[in-house]
């Protein structure tokens, strides 16, 4: 396992920091800022599920509902030996912050359970999903808290819930969970969507450093759902994907890898890039090395204050949920490293995730372009509008995208009153 999260560091550490720096660029009022800096719900449920040996194993399962102030909260389940309740805390405001970016009508919420699904049976997973579905019966709901995938779990997974949470209430509930198989209620497109954002976002940003996509190399870490595609996508624009990588560690190719035998490969191979056709290197190697750009797309804290210093990449972005440790901000900005941030370079999903839920709503199904386009042009916007803050403001992306997401909800919560 080479993506190991670093002991010391706390995802939440980061957004607080963070959040703390924008609120007081924003001059946010102390009751507000308390308001806006815990999460309105925390709910920890005892899981029994019954192995397959047999024997019965608890696990915790935790979901974090960070603001419901702008809608329904939002945002995925993460199923990881990683999970902690601290990471959900930060996972789900990075949710209310993403959705506010973008400007879909959604608060912000996680979900986590500690897990390896790996090791796992279909049977195992079914039993442990159902059960975390009937335990937070109460908190889920179209109108309540809409799940989706993340880190662990997939379309799978989601129709599990759906199944599950549909017999409890004894009504058909698509749009209780988002991210489902396409027969099931899906949207065409979702699951492209997060990675098709991540390309859309450095198509903006490389525009705006006028870095020219037929002349820059990349490197991607990660190569799950985000990373896989985001790294399929950017080759199609032109860049030359030298190195990809995965808990199996790193692969890389000084003429450029093939993304899509890279995905075809993985999908024989029972996942990973194990024995992948390549030159070995570590995932530590990967991020320091000389490419154009760097796209973090595995999960949090892979960019510390230990390795800020040597990153050659002159843009970052951020596919995954809190890549970089708040402590490592610093240095890449001395060093002028330019930084597409989280809650806008991978809001393609849960943008998608939106229209997959207004589909359900409305039982009406669109076609894939009609989605893609719609997506582009929210993530364009999204995309000005957190340069223009960061113009205005003379800040990084990331501090201007985080003024942006609570400049809107800080307003709602105030016209909303507190009672
Ligand atoms: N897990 C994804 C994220 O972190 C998607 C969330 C969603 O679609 O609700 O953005």
């Amino acid at each position: 396992m080479t993506h190991n999260q670093p002991e010391h560091l706390n995802p939440l550490d980061s957004m607080k920091e963070r959040f703390s720096n924008a609120a007081n660029i924003l001059g946010l009022d102390q009751m507000t800022y308390d308001m806006l800096i815990n999460p309105q719900k925390v709910v920890i449920v005892s899981l029994p599920v019954i192995l397959d040996d047999g024997k019965l194993k608890v696990f915790e399962g935790i979901r974090v509902v960070h603001s419901a102030s702008m809608g329904p909260s939002k945002g995925g389940i993460r199923y990881s030996m990683n999970v902690t309740l601290d990471e959900v805390k930060a996972l789900a405001a990075w949710m209310t912050w993403k959705c506010a970016v973008v400007g879909i009508p959604y608060g912000g919420a996680k979900g986590g359970i500690k897990c390896d699904p790996r090791n796992m049976s279909a049977g195992e997973l079914e039993r442990l999903t159902r059960t975390y579905t009937a335990a937070m019966q109460d908190v889920f709901g179209p109108d309540k808290d809409i799940p989706a995938p993340d880190m662990g779990t997939n379309q799978q997974t989601m129709a599990w819930i759906m199944d599950e949470f549909s017999k409890i209430k004894g009504i058909s509930s698509p749009a209780v969970v988002t991210g489902k198989p396409l027969v099931l209620g899906g949207s065409l497109g979702r699951v492209e969507a997060t990675g098709r954002g991540v390309m859309v976002s450095t198509r903006g940003a490389m525009a705006k450093l006028k870095m020219d996509p037929q002349n820059c190399t990349c490197a991607v870490q990660g190569f799950g759902n985000v990373g896989s595609i985001s790294a399929k996508l950017l080759a199609t624009q032109g860049l030359k994907i030298v190195a990809i990588s995965d808990v199996t560690g790193g692969y890389y190719k000084k003429d450029g890898i093939n993304v899509e035998e890279a995905i075809a490969y993985v999908n024989k191979n029972n996942g990973t890039l194990e024995d992948f056709n390549a030159d070995r290197i570590t995932n530590d190697e990967l991020l320091t090395l000389d490419v154009d750009v760097l796209v973090p797309a595995a999960m949090e804290d892979q960019i510390t204050d230990d390795n800020a210093h040597a990153i050659r990449a002159k843009l970052i972005v951020e596919g995954a949920n809190g890549p970089i440790a708040s402590n490592a901000d610093k240095i890449l900005h001395t060093n002028k490293v330019n930084i597409v941030p989280d809650i806008l370079a991978n809001a393609g999903g849960v943008s998608v995730s939106y229209f997959e839920w207004v589909q359900n709503r409305l039982g009406y199904y669109w076609t894939e372009e009609r989605v893609n386009r719609r997506a582009d042009r929210v993530m364009k916007q999204a995309f000005d509008n957190v340069y223009n803050a960061s113009q205005k403001y003379e800040v990084s992306m990331r501090t201007a995208a985080y003024i942006v997401a609570i400049d809107k909800v800080a307003s709602t919560q105030k016209l909303r009153g507190v009672f």
